[in-house]
């Protein structure tokens, strides 16, 4: 189970997941069609599609259920869904800082954690969670601190649920991407910024979802219980030059 699966960075987690010969349920907030048209054009059988706001943890709840009842189980929950407001400090109203912060929490935090705490119970041994994080959780946002700070508390969540769950033998591994060509980084990677961005790394590029979605696939496969715990950070060597 992918959630926030329609598109971007999720949309090829699916992809990558069916390709390998797994039945997917593909999560969507308001975008039938799009999941609609993936689960179409996923290979193989059985995909289903769940909606719900994962802001709603009542909501969440039923999702996750209708998504075990329809794969009967859940083997892998992927945590993918999140938001990135824009909320610079000296900028913004108060009651916009509020808005910010709590729909930036209630999304990528919480939406995570209510997903994990449904969907650990419909698992076995072997049950694989990952968590799609950020650069964010480690080098600051300055105009989006609730972003940085939603996704260091993933990495947390996923760093003390290892330990917790590792008892029932599901992992909870963690990814933590630079810069994505997604919707999301549209107007970020527009020059001149964007030039600067890809520059960083020595390659002269950003990452592409699939790239993501092959770190993905390993933390939630057999081989990778010793990776439990674990935060890849993604990054293609951005931040190694002095
Ligand atoms: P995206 O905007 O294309 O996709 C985000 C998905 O989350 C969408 O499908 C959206 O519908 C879903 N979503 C948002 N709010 C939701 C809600 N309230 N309820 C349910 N679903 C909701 O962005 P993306 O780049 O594919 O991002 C996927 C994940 O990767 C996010 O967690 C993001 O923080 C993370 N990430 C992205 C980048 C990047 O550069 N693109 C870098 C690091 C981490």
């Amino acid at each position: 189970m992918i959630t926030g699966a329609s598109r971007g960075i999720g949309r090829a987690i699916a992809t990558a997941f069916a390709a390998e010969g797994d039945r997917v349920v593909i999560h969507h907030r308001s975008s039938p069609e799009l999941a609609e048209a993936l689960r179409a054009e996923l290979p193989g059988d059985g995909h289903a599609v769940v909606q719900a706001d994962l802001a709603d943890p009542d909501e969440v709840r039923l999702m996750v259920d209708a998504a075990a009842e329809a794969l009967g189980g859940i083997d892998v929950l992927v945590n993918n869904a999140g938001i990135f407001l824009a909320h610079p400090i000296m900028d913004v109203s108060y009651e916009e800082w509020q808005a910010a912060w709590h729909q930036t929490l209630g999304v990528n935090l919480l939406g995570a954690a209510n997903a994990t705490w449904c969907a650990v119970r419909h698992m076995g041994r072997g049950g694989r969670i990952v968590n799609v994080s950020s650069r964010g959780a480690f080098r600051g946002e300055p105009d989006s601190p609730a972003y940085g700070a939603s996704k260091a508390g993933m990495n947390a969540l996923g760093q003390s649920l290892a330990i917790a769950l590792a008892p029932r033998g599901i992992t909870v591994g963690t990814v933590a991407p630079g810069f994505v060509e997604t919707d999301m980084t549209n107007e970020h990677l527009k020059a001149p910024r964007g030039d600067a961005i890809r520059a960083q790394s020595p390659f002269g590029r950003i990452a592409m979802p699939e790239e993501i979605a092959a770190a993905v696939l390993y933390l939630a496969s057999p081989e990778a219980e010793w990776a439990s715990g674990t935060i890849i950070d993604l990054n293609g060597a951005s931040y190694l030059r002095s």
